[in-house]
């Protein structure tokens, strides 16, 4: 959880002896449309959360890193030398940050030794992408203790190939982009592919709405799991058709598409053609009429990941269809899938009776206990202290 950022710098000080030179945030995110079209070249659209993580940091002179979290407060700090990282060297949740330090020298950038002390409030596992918060927060601190100049797309490049390569996890660039380039009452539309991204108006609150995150409690891996097999069936699905990638198609391309791939992997690729047309959908209906008119977007969305790329599993269609029946404007599970969360967009005074009736389902189908909470769209990273 959280500590606040005086008891942060001097939990700091207890276990590496001098002072942080200073504190820097970066918050998880919340996918609100537009789930595994990262990697096909596709659109986003993720918003930054008010839950972050903080990193305590401190240069120091030699090539030397200590790093410890919060998360592990029973273990002494992992010390390690710069020039001794290399992918695959790095095991368990030290893979991230000091993934991050190796990447920034691939990038060409000097990083010294430093000490850092991680804490987190975004739930770990949860679809809500505390990789990338912890990713986000250490870049941000070991970019600007380095002293060189670095974009938040380079940065967010950088955060990306941390996790490709130290942790081995085959994710795309929403996360980290949505992290650094988030801000309070908007969504980040990105383009996957240009790299290029715009803000989206989302005041849920001016609406009368709120979101809540509905945390399944089954765990989802990335490297073991269905997600690397989805992503070769949709390159498979693009090599079949003579695209790059699948953002080269489009909705009306879906015919001839039926006729050339075999019916499986034709269902993954009808996913991420209608998911990307979603996303825009969901841009322009955000712009137009605001959110409370999303309802129809998020249930589409949920029924395509279910049936055409099959990331679901029982507890997020009970949590998605328990919401709806209680009143939820919309209903989609958020993130990689397999587990993870499901997001409800509902009207505030309904989000009492639509947790209780999510909890109930959950109940009488003998699951785990869900965490549901509520979100808003907040800032990006950024040097807290
Ligand atoms: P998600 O990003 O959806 O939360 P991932 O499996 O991608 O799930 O990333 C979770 C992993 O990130 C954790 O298992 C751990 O290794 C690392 N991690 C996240 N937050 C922290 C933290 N505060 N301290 C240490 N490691 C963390
Ligand atoms: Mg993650």
């Amino acid at each position: 959880m959280n500590s606040t950022p005086h008891d942060l710098a001097a939990r700091f000080t207890e276990l590496f002896g001098g002072e942080p030179d200073g504190l820097w945030s970066a918050p998880g995110r919340v996918n609100l449309i537009g789930e595994h079209t990262d990697y096909n070249d596709g659109f986003v659209l993720p918003f930054a959360i008010t839950h972050s993580t903080v990193v305590a940091a401190a240069a120091r002179a030699d090539r030397t890193v200590r790093v410890a979290s919060t998360f592990a407060p029973e273990e002494a700090p992992l010390t390690v030398g710069l020039d001794d990282l290399e992918p695959g060297g790095v095991e368990g949740w030290a893979a991230y940050p000091l993934g991050v330090l190796w990447a920034l020298e691939q990038s060409g950038y000097r990083c010294p030794g430093l000490d850092l002390l991680v804490d987190s409030s975004v739930p770990v596992g949860a679809g809500l992408s505390s990789s990338a918060a912890l990713e986000c927060s250490v870049a941000l601190a070991a970019a600007e203790l380095s002293g060189a100049d670095v974009s938040r797309s380079d940065l967010a490049a950088i955060g990306q190939l941390a996790e490709n390569r130290m942790v081995g996890a085959p994710t795309g660039i929403m996360d980290q982009s949505a992290s650094l380039l988030g801000e309070a009452g908007h969504a980040v539309f990105l383009d996957c592919r240009s790299g290029s991204s715009r803000l989206v108006p989302l005041d849920l609150e001016a609406d009368g709405l709120e979101l809540l995150v509905i945390d399944t409690r089954v765990s989802h891996t990335h490297s073991t799991g269905g997600y690397a097999e989805r992503r070769r069936s949709c390159e498979l699905g693009a090599e079949l058709m003579g695209v790059a990638a699948l953002r080269d198609l489009s909705v009306k391309d879906l015919a001839e598409a039926a006729g050339v791939l075999d019916e499986e992997t034709f269902r993954r690729v009808r996913h991420i053609v209608t998911e990307n047309a979603r996303v825009e959908d969901t841009v322009d209906v955000l712009t137009k009429k605001g959110p409370s008119a999303l309802g129809p977007l998020l249930v589409a969305s949920h029924a395509s990941m279910r049936d055409d790329f099959e990331i679901s599993c029982p507890e997020l269609d009970t949590a998605v269809n328990a919401a709806l029946d209680a009143g939820a404007v919309g209903a989609r599970m958020t993130g990689g899938g397999f587990g993870g969360s499901a997001i409800a967009l509902t009207r505030s005074a309904d989000a009492p009776a639509v947790r209780a009736a999510v909890e109930g389902a959950f109940s009488a189908a003998g699951f785990h206990p869900p965490v549901v909470f509520s979100v808003l769209p907040g800032a990006g990273a950024a040097r807290i202290a």
